[in-house]
């Protein structure tokens, strides 16, 4: 069985932060949400049900983390929400191709085929590869706290980790 590798995508993916100042000028009731406050004037929260859902994804894929914002931010984030040390890499702005994500380069880097690698993501244009990106809703403090579309997604997925074992 060849090893399988899920790409996700961090923001409004996994998790929403936004500036305090955004949150109470719009009454989103920050305080309701589990997280924490960072980098001076930030709430970061985590999307609902995210542990839940690498735990599970990771009896399947190698989890990769890839954001359009600065590995060092992103490595942050993922740290203060206690969920990095899932990751086996973190590709951020600075692995941009033309702007866009790449699951070639990902490919390329791992030195697996494009057929191993599948990613999630709530804009899938942001890959060059985006007819080949599984779209999640955007999730944002204020959005439901009883949103399941990570754990969903992963039923969506499922049939292929069955085609992969
Ligand atoms: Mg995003």
């Amino acid at each position: 069985m060849t090893e399988k590798f899920l790409v996700l995508d961090v923001d409004e993916t996994l998790l929403n932060i936004e500036p305090l100042f955004f949150l109470e000028k719009f009454k989103k009731n920050y305080k309701d949400y589990t997280g924490k406050l960072i980098f001076d004037k930030y709430y970061l929260s985590p999307r609902p049900g995210v542990d839940e859902f690498i735990r599970e994804a990771k009896k399947h894929f190698k989890l990769i983390a890839f954001s359009v914002v600065s590995k060092e931010i992103t490595v942050k984030k993922l740290k203060a929400l206690n969920i990095l040390d899932n990751f086996i890499k973190i590709y951020g702005k600075e692995d941009l191709q033309n702007g866009k994500k790449s699951l070639k380069k990902i490919a390329d880097d791992l030195n697996v085929s494009m057929n191993d690698i599948t990613a999630i993501d709530d804009i899938p244009e942001s890959f060059l590869e985006q007819e080949k990106i599984i779209k999640i809703k955007s999730w944002f403090i204020g959005d439901g706290r009883e949103d399941d579309a990570l754990m969903s997604v992963f039923k969506d997925l499922e049939p292929n980790v069955k085609v992969f074992s």
